[in-house]
């Protein structure tokens, strides 16, 4: 198979390296495809100027590009069925979570195309009747976009849908391990009409095929989703060129429960809080906080809730939730729950992995933690919810900001002026109140302090990828005699 796509056409890497994609519940071969070197990513991003500089795209009407857009959706909602199939192959995650994230694909895509045309910048009263200025929006020009494997085509829609409206054109780096869904998108905004150069697809290696997006001097932004250390790489190359940067990285995001709260609601919550997709979610409420009084009663029902979650593959009707990416990424969250049982946190359930093929780790709470445990403060990125206790509403703020991180946080509590007080005090980009986890395409989405740089989706996430023109006209032009002689 032929899956880069470069300048409009399918093309093999130059090298002619392949990949083999194996599922992470069972090991099972699931696809072989291109792998890319940096010679292809030089070749994609040739392209992206070209079309840029030279093609119609970033000058066709912004209500026209909208429009393909709003094509897109319909041709995905067509394919729904495939799309959701080849993500779950990929991710291992359940089928019927595979085909949400393509609904939400689909609204991001409606909600860019929607916007495109509806705001064309702003007249400014300039105080004078001889001069009129204008702010107007222009597109940035090649954009690097990186994304991740935990929502591969989610995650790319939320990039590529405002890139297109504002005019760019990109080269797509997906995730070496979940490729499969960013193929079969460029096949569709090919069908759309989507002009020969704009969209460019390569696949492979972060550091061999995406390092040269945040390195090349023809690359105007790089938008990365991604980890922590992966996004500091990124901002530091991208320094040398002074590229704009568009950084979602992770969280380490506390669901903090008051005594008030309503328990069963609550529990239910902090358990879709961290367990969903087996907390390979950036937002995810890996960090329970739960008031003194209601700790005892609460950890237990979430033990003994978490104990009964179902594991199977995606295709499994019973299963609850599904493996992990890879067998790194298993090493990875055993290390982490190792550190916090050695570091004096009690293991109440979950801890060992299960055997057999496929990368399952159980549902697992850690109980009696504190904020310098390393499970604490990184992102294991996996089914692992650590219980912090605190007393009062000053101390579950203290402790809620106490992070590097400050992506999202919820509040449970039947007291709304509590609610309303302790979210305005988080310091994180989303904060749920008495919910967890929902989104909207029309709102912002993204992270304070080292979750990241910028917002994704809302009418921000499509300001990142415009530039700001301000265009200043003397219409009576006549000397001004700054200068006598
Ligand atoms: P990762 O940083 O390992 O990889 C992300 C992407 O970057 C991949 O495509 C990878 O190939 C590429 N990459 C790796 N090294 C690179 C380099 N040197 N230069 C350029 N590209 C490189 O992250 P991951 O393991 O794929 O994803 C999990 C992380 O993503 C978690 O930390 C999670 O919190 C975060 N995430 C954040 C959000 C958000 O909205 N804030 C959403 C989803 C995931």
């Amino acid at each position: 198979m032929t899956d880069l796509y470069l300048g409009g056409s399918w093309r093999d890497p130059v090298a002619g390296g392949r990949r083999e994609i194996r599922s992470p519940a069972d090991g099972g071969l699931v696809a072989t495809v291109a792998e890319a070197t940096g010679a292809d990513t030089e070749i994609a991003i040739a392209e992206a100027r070209k079309a840029f500089d030279e093609g119609p795209w970033p000058a066709t009407p912004e209500r026209e590009r909208g429009a393909l857009l709003l094509r897109v959706a319909d041709l995905l909602e067509r394919d729904k069925k495939d799309f959701a199939r080849a993500e779950s192959l990929d991710t291992g995650k359940r089928l019927v979570e595979s085909e949400y994230d393509v609904d939400d694909v689909v609204a991001s895509l409606r909600y860019f195309g929607g916007i495109a045309g509806t705001e064309a910048g702003r007249v400014v009263d300039t105080g004078r009747d001889d001069a009129v200025s204008r702010v107007v929006y222009e597109p940035v020009g090649v954009c690097g976009l990186i994304t991740p494997w935990n929502y591969p085509l989610l995650q790319t829609s939320w990039k590529v849908a405002p890139a297109l409206v504002a005019g760019n054109t990109f080269v797509l780096k997906p995730s070496e391990l979940t490729p499969s869904t960013a193929i079969m998108f460029m096949r569709l905004l090919e069908e759309a009409g989507l002009p020969p150069g704009v969209a460019n697809l390569v696949l492979g290696a972060g550091a061999e095929v995406g390092a040269p997006l945040a390195e090349h001097p023809d690359v105007d932004m790089v938008s990365f989703t991604g980890g922590l250390a992966t996004g500091r790489l990124i901002m530091a190359s991208a320094a040398r060129t002074v590229k704009k940067v568009a950084l979602e990285l992770g969280g380490k995001n506390p669901n903090i429960v008051f005594a008030d709260a309503d328990f069963e609601t609550a529990v239910d919550f902090a358990l879709t809080a961290v367990f969903l997709h087996s907390g390979q979610v950036c937002s995810a409420g890996a960090r329970l906080l739960v008031e003194d009084s209601l700790h005892d009663a609460f950890v237990d029902e979430v033990v003994r809730r978490a104990g009964r979650i179902r594991l199977g593959g995606p295709f499994d009707p019973e299963a609850e939730a599904g493996p992990l990416i890879s067998a790194a990424h298993l090493a990875k969250v055993e290390d982490y729950v190792a550190a916090g049982v050695a570091e004096g946190a009690v293991l109440r359930c979950g801890g060992r992995r299960l055997p057999g093929a496929g990368n399952f780790y159980p549902p697992t709470v850690l109980d009696e933690c504190h904020r310098d445990m390393r499970v604490v403060r990184e992102e294991s990125f996996g089914p692992v919810l650590t219980v912090e206790r605190f007393s009062g509403e000053d101390e579950a703020v203290r402790l809620g900001n106490d992070t590097d991180y400050g992506l999202a946080g919820a509040v449970w509590t039947q007291d709304a002026g509590k609610a309303q007080r302790v979210a305005g005090r988080l310091r994180h980009g989303t904060v749920w109140i008495n919910d967890y986890h929902p989104y909207v395409p029309q709102a912002e989405w993204g992270g304070f302090k080292q979750s990241g740089v910028g917002r994704e989706l809302g009418p921000t996430g499509l300001g990142e990828y415009r530039e700001i023109k301000h265009v200043w006209q003397n219409v009576r032009p006549q000397p001004q005699r700054w200068f006598r002689s």
